[in-house]
């Protein structure tokens, strides 16, 4: 259930809270009196369903404001999320390798027996022909020891 769907069944539900509480609000909770009644009396069936339409709208109104509330804040943990995703592994392992931010070919084979991948920034085996996380073909194998 993606965010756009939870941010959508809120606001079906904040419209039909707010058809709900103009519903009940503009319930008629009195009838007509009987034979030999001067005006019009209250009904209490009436006005107890006008209090479960209104509480029952109210409800829906406030999880609707719930609901598009949470998909919102979702929304920006996922896109903060998404961004330290895309930024934090090279930050991250460039500090803890000292890899030369300049080159990438130069951050290879920075650990002995290991290489990070001038992609991704992976750190995987030196004998490793592709990366393992995205696929990157590492070529050149074992030149770069030497230096
Ligand atoms: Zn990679």
């Amino acid at each position: 259930m993606g965010a756009s769907t939870v941010r959508g069944s809120g606001f079906v539900m904040i419209v039909l809270g707010i058809l709900g509480l103009f519903a009940g609000l503009g319930m008629d909770t009195s009838v007509s009196g009987g034979v030999g009644s001067t005006g019009r009396i209250v009904n209490i069936g009436l006005l107890g369903q006008q209090t479960s339409v209104l509480t029952v709208s109210g409800f829906l109104f406030m999880t609707g404001c719930m609901l598009i509330g949470f998909a919102t804040v979702r929304d920006a943990v996922e896109a903060l999320g998404a961004v330290i995703g895309a930024q934090a592994p090279r930050p991250i392992e460039q500090a803890l390798y000292h890899t030369p931010q300049s080159s990438s070919e130069a951050s290879d084979n920075f650990i002995p027996g290991m290489r990070t991948c001038p992609k991704c920034y992976a750190v995987a085996k030196e004998e490793a022909t592709s990366c393992w996380r995205c696929r990157h073909a590492f070529e050149g194998m074992h030149h770069e020891v030497a230096q």
